[in-house]
């Protein structure tokens, strides 16, 4: 059946078609100009813009498929994590529609959508696989099997802040416009990212060596402004940004790499909204190369959140004969990923 995607648990508003792995259309829209002056995603702001945007994106999305309503047999909906506000507007729309088209409805985890948005462009994941995990909410290492079947096996997490938290932060204490990661990797471009030396945390030798930290980078980047600042000097804010990018890229990718080679993984898979940053994409990229692992990170469109990603999560799990949600399914807005389908029961409010 052809599977349609919603996703809806920050600022994006994502309707995905997707039928046995294959991309059909899809559509996105963002309030993220919206919250451009709050410096940061306000959650009324992101629920009341879904709430605009759910019925236009899902009709964009059957236009840019050439499909119509009635094509749809399944709904794929995000139900965790994320901010609550949002992720309700998203179910109450999914089910709506699952109701009148008397379709099933599968509640997805956010997370496992990222993951699934490689396997468009570049087909079934292999199993085993390694997935890093870098988007504005998480930062971890994942051994993947079958996604719609197995549980995920987290090797290691962000201990405080993940990386794209890092870089948006970052991003505002330097000045830079929101959102904050691509900023920074625009004004990285310019600059030498060997005139500022950053730390790497938790690389040392008795270090979790799976386990990641990004506050401690955050406070010396800040402390590198101030002291620009309370010189009275110009801040050389491109080099600050190339160090930056530079020191998240090389703990990300050394830390992937060395995941894979312990656990005899030859594929990477690298997804979420970080994936997009040009230095991670490329460091991932030599390092896969030097130590013999195949790497697969998804165009920058299909990395930041979308509607195809969660289309292609329902879509394994219909192949796998997962069981469907009720449609008494609630959110779980702090849901952890250990399995693709989510179908919380109970009182989400
Ligand atoms: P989560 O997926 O953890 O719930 P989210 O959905 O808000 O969080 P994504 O949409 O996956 O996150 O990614 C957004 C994050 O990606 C932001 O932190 C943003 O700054 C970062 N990001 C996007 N493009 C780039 C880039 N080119 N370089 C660095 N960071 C980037
Ligand atoms: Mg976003
Ligand atoms: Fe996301």
């Amino acid at each position: 059946p052809v599977v349609l995607g919603i996703e809806s648990s920050c600022d994006e508003t994502g309707a995905g078609l997707v039928r046995e792995g294959r991309l059909l259309g899809h559509a996105v829209a963002s309030s993220m100009d919206e919250h451009a002056r709050f410096g940061g995603v306000v959650p009324e702001i992101a629920a009341r813009a879904h709430v605009h945007s759910f019925t236009p994106v899902v009709r964009r999305a059957l236009d840019a498929a050439g499909l119509r309503m009635a094509d749809i047999g399944a709904i794929a909906v995000t139900t965790g994590p994320g901010l609550s506000g949002a992720l309700q507007v998203g179910l109450a729309g999914a089910k709506s529609l699952a109701y009148a088209l008397d379709v099933p409805l599968y509640g997805v985890h956010h997370l496992a959508g990222h993951v699934a948005a490689d396997t468009l462009e570049h087909g079934p994941l292999p199993d085993p696989c390694m997935v890093l995990i870098v988007s504005g909410g998480h930062t971890s290492l994942l051994l993947v099997r079958d996604l719609a079947r197995d549980p995920i096996v987290h090797l290691g997490d962000t201990v405080d802040d993940a990386a794209g938290e890092c870089f948006d932060k970052v991003a505002r204490v330097f000045g830079l416009p929101y959102p904050g990661g691509p900023a920074i990797d625009r004004t990285a471009r310019d600059g030498d990212p060997r005139a500022v030396t950053f730390p790497r945390p938790l690389t040392g030798p008795r270090d979790a060596r799976y386990a990641f930290s990004f506050s401690g980078l955050k406070t010396a980047a800040a402390r590198w402004a101030e002291r620009h600042r309370i010189q009275g000097e110009d801040l050389p804010l491109a080099d600050g940004a190339a160090a930056l990018q530079e020191a998240v890229a090389d703990v990300l990718t050394r830390k992937a790499v060395a995941a894979c080679r312990e656990h005899r993984v030859d594929t990477l898979v690298v997804v979420g909204g970080v994936a997009a940053n040009s230095r991670v994409r490329a460091l991932a990229e030599e390092r896969c190369r030097a130590a013999g692992i195949a790497l697969r990170v998804p165009s920058l469109k299909l990395c930041t959140d979308n509607g195809a990603m969660i289309a292609a999560v329902g879509d394994l799990l219909v192949r796998a004969g997962a069981e469907p949600a009720p449609l008494e399914v609630s959110i779980d807005p702090s849901a952890p990923l250990e399995r693709a389908a989510l179908h919380p029961k109970g009182d989400c409010r």
